[in-house]
């Protein structure tokens, strides 16, 4: 049965498993062109390889990050998954290299797959009193010479931000591809690809979702070559968003700017009132002028913003009164602000950081905030109510 046209503006939600195909040769056709960057809309073949609901998704990430390809995978780790396993070489492959200050889950996997499962020869690089030294970086790079080098634009949950510009120029100096997790920034702060990195990949659960409602990962970038391969890795793997979480990615994409406008004016506000608290011994936030990131945040992003994620560290003569306050804190707060361990979500929400980190972070007063769009008066006064009780 043919279905007619009608005259929506949305975009359709194809939840087609397989595509009709109608004959032998246009079946021929499709299975040739498989891996063309540009699907023809008769060319459909099966979901798990294409699905023009998620190729519409894409086409928004392609105008934010400004790139000439995305991909949307079922999560950020899938998106890393592929962005790092395409360019795996079997036993030829040379050193990686990823910053140290990256998702903990990102980490975990350089760890227990990449090096543990895969065998491959993982390295990391340090930041020193929280900052990425550019000198360190550039003869770590002369020495080991790596295949690849992988960062993120602002880190969690001390907000490291490193001179990224700089360390993409010296890694193509070196010959290594960069790929860079840009999930805290965002292509409204910074576009690495702009800047010469290879790949950027996102977990898309977070602000280009900016509701808390779904799961979802990509990359993107401009060399055919990497699509075509990321294209066959998607397939073969399986790692393909749904086109229902496709069609709700892109109807929230809409409001993605005004949303991370107003996170970032909020976070900004959150932390200037932090830093005047007594019952606060130090808060993360690159806008900050004390954070040791400042100058590289306030050089890669001009007056736009540094991002929507503040971290405080509560004071305390103890670890135990630390822990008490944090307890105290999180209880006062939790009408407004909840405990969910995610970011970028509509409302502001909290961690503590040594529950999650464990010994990575062991201050037992700090609290990481993922800071939502509602209205900062209502911020202020809950996080102000807290302070007061603790
Ligand atoms: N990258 C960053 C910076 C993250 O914070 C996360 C998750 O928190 C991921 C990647 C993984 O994304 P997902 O949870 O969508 O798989």
């Amino acid at each position: 049965m043919k279905r007619k046209e009608v005259n929506s503006s949305r975009i359709p939600i194809y939840r087609d498993a397989g595509f009709e195909l109608y004959d032998a040769e246009t079946t021929a056709r499709a299975f040739s062109d498989e891996t063309d960057p540009v699907q023809k809309p008769e060319l459909y073949i099966y979901s798990r390889y294409r699905n023009p609901t998620v190729v519409a998704a894409e086409e928004e990430i392609m105008k934010l990050e400004q790139t000439s390809w995305a991909l949307l995978t079922q999560s950020g780790m899938s998106a890393i998954d592929i962005a790092l396993s395409i360019f795996q070489k079997g036993k030829t492959t040379s050193p990686w290299l990823f910053f140290s200050e990256i998702y903990g889950g990102t980490i975990s996997y350089a760890e227990s797959v990449l090096k543990n499962r895969r065998g491959l020869d993982i390295h990391s690089f340090n930041p020193v009193m929280e900052r990425y030294d550019m000198a360190s970086f550039e003869s770590l790079m002369k020495k080991l010479k790596p295949e690849i080098v992988y960062f993120e634009t602002i880190s969690n949950p001390m907000l490291i931000v490193p001179d990224a510009a700089k360390v993409i120029k010296i890694a193509k100096k070196y010959r290594a591809l960069v790929i860079v997790d840009n999930t805290f920034a965002t292509p409204y702060l910074w576009r690495p690809a702009k800047y010469g990195a290879d790949i950027v990949v996102h977990s898309a659960t977070k602000y280009f979702s900016g509701h808390g409602n779904l799961t979802a990962g990509v990359l993107c970038g401009n060399d055919p070559h990497h699509l075509k391969a990321a294209l066959e890795y998607r397939k073969l793997i399986g790692h393909m968003l749904s086109a229902d979480d496709a069609y709700r990615l892109h109807t929230q994409m809409q409001t993605f700017s005004l949303r991370f406008r107003q996170q970032c004016r909020n976070a900004h506000q959150v932390a200037d009132l932090l830093v005047k608290s007594k019952k606060i011994s130090r808060v993360w936030y690159p806008g900050l002028k004390g954070h040791p990131s400042y100058s590289e945040a306030a050089y890669l992003f001009g007056d736009k913003g540094f991002g929507g994620m503040v971290t405080f560290d509560l004071a305390g003569k103890s670890k135990a009164e630390k822990r008490r306050r944090r307890d105290c804190f999180i209880k006062a707060v939790s009408d407004k602000i909840r405990l969910i361990p995610t970011l970028g979500d509509p409302g502001t929400i909290l961690i503590p950081v040594e529950s999650v980190w464990g010994a990575r972070y062991p201050e037992p007063g700090m609290i990481r905030l993922s800071i939502g769009f509602e209205e900062y008066e209502e911020l202020e006064s809950t996080i102000k109510g807290a302070l007061q009780v603790i």
